[in-house]
């Protein structure tokens, strides 16, 4: 029998996270007035020891046992050889994935989800406010909260809350409160719904509605909780590479192509920053973030200063972005739908250690077809991504002759999201080549904001 999974012991889970922050130069984050945001202005928004974290240069930092005893529930994740794959593709390329799909909500999303929790009991809160796009996020902080005995509001975009009923039912059963975005409780979703009555909703919106809703909590006990974007949340993914190092290194590999999907760029992270380190210190190896052509925030759009939510209450972050107003198309099936892209992500794109991919979704879809007949994992929509860019690298090994080593994340299954699988069966869907008018436009919506600095690291 050939090894399929290469597992790591509960002793063997990495006991550091990998703080990226400490080997690149970042633009910092603005308020609005154009000054560059301290620690405390956050304070309303998150705990003060998140966002210790958030700004912290430390390079490695130590994860609490608080944490590793939830994580242990479904980590270490395996690392599994695509042998299924690779003879379907009859290529010389060795394919390797974590699978990321393990944990009780179906993705990497609760590696942060239970960190953040415990980091908001540990500072005496007692509710999380969030907002959740194809409610993922949402089911993984409703599990976390449910761990620590958090209360938990999710504001989900209403176009997923009408088309994905289950993952509604998800947040339920671990407690928590789920209502569509936008909605009539704040002054944001107000605002929307009068001009907008009919709004489909965007992650944005859902945003200001949840970073509203707990900055105006008068019991002073409500904070606000980001699943992808921001530095902590990358930083509590990166258990995800730390542990695949730890497994290549068992079998005496070391990865060519490293690829994740990216919507606000965590899962990728989570995988690649432990490699990127490895690539700012002189090794040979290409790192590959994919995104959607319907929504191509970092192969098309400006690198610019933008907020993360489309009311703008949060600060300019420096990232590739596609405006905040933006609302992406309707049609597009496949998730990471995000505006913006984590200023970490971001800045390693201008340094050029990252090389960022779109793709169709016609051909995402095909990638998660054939995943899903050989390897038999249904994939989660976003992971479709990675998916079609780890065939396409499979068939250019295969042209080239090379025997290529290819790691990917398999960020979440599909099995909540089976609805965009029957689209796609029954010839429904279609590409989206994103207009070049509308990369104009989120170029007029960035103008007035001031411009980040071409910086260089490395
Ligand atoms: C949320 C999600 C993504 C996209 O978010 P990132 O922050 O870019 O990782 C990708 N895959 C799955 C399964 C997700 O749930």
């Amino acid at each position: 029998m050939k090894k399929r999974k290469v597992v790591l012991t509960e002793d063997e889970m990495p006991r550091q996270w990998y703080n990226i922050l400490a080997d690149i130069k970042m633009n910092p984050p603005l308020g609005p007035d154009g000054n560059p945001v301290g620690p405390e202005q956050l304070a309303p928004v998150f705990p003060m020891n998140l966002i210790e974290q958030e700004v912290s240069t430390e390079r490695w930092i130590d994860i609490p046992d608080g944490i590793l005893d939830v994580l242990s529930i479904w980590r270490p994740a395996p690392l599994i050889r695509a042998y299924s794959l690779e003879k379907a593709l009859d290529t010389p390329a060795r394919i390797y994935y974590k699978y990321e799909g393990v944990s009780p909500p179906g993705s990497h999303k609760p590696n942060t989800a239970v960190a953040q929790a415990y980091y908001n009991k540990e500072f005496g809160i007692k509710k999380l406010t969030t907002e959740t796009g194809a409610g993922q996020w949402g089911s993984a902080l409703a599990f976390a909260c449910s761990q620590y005995g958090l209360e938990c509001k999710v504001y989900m975009v209403r176009i997923s809350f009408d088309q994905k009923p289950y993952r509604k039912s998800m947040m339920q059963t671990w407690g928590a409160n789920c209502i569509a975005s936008p909605s009539s409780e704040t002054k944001a979703g107000r605002a929307i719904l009068e001009k907008d009555p009919d709004t489909p909703g965007s992650l944005g919106i859902a945003i200001s509605e949840a970073v509203e809703a707990a900055v105006t909590d008068e019991s002073g006990q409500t904070r606000y909780s980001l699943g992808s974007v921001l530095n902590h949340v990358m930083l509590h993914q990166t258990i995800i590479g730390l542990e695949a190092k730890k497994q290549m290194e068992k079998i005496g590999e070391y990865p060519d192509i490293v690829i994740g999907c990216a919507g606000g760029g965590s899962n990728f992270a989570g995988l690649a920053f432990p490699y990127a380190y490895d690539k700012i210190n002189g090794k040979d190896v290409a790192i590959y973030p994919v995104e959607p052509e319907a929504c191509p925030t970092m192969t098309r759009a400006p690198f610019a200063y933008d907020h993360g939510d489309t009311a703008g209450y949060t600060p300019l972050l420096p990232m590739h972005s596609l405006g905040h107003t933006f609302v992406p198309p309707p049609l597009h099936a496949g998730g990471l739908r995000y505006h913006g892209m984590a200023p970490t992500v971001s800045q390693l794109i201008v340094e050029g250690i990252l090389e960022p991919k779109a793709f169709g979704q016609i051909a995402t879809y095909e990638a998660g077809l054939l995943c899903a007949r050989t390897e038999g994992v249904i994939a989660a929509p976003e992971t479709n991504h990675a998916l079609a860019c780890v065939v396409d690298e499979a068939k250019k090994a295969k042209e080239e002759g090379k025997e290529k080593v290819i790691l990917f994340n398999w960020s979440g299954h599909g099995l909540i999201d089976l609805a965009a699988y029957d689209k796609y069966l029954s010839g429904q869907l279609e590409d989206f080549a994103f207009p070049a008018e509308d990369i104009e436009e989120a170029e007029k919506v960035l103008e007035s904001y001031p411009k980040p600095e071409i910086l260089k690291s490395v």
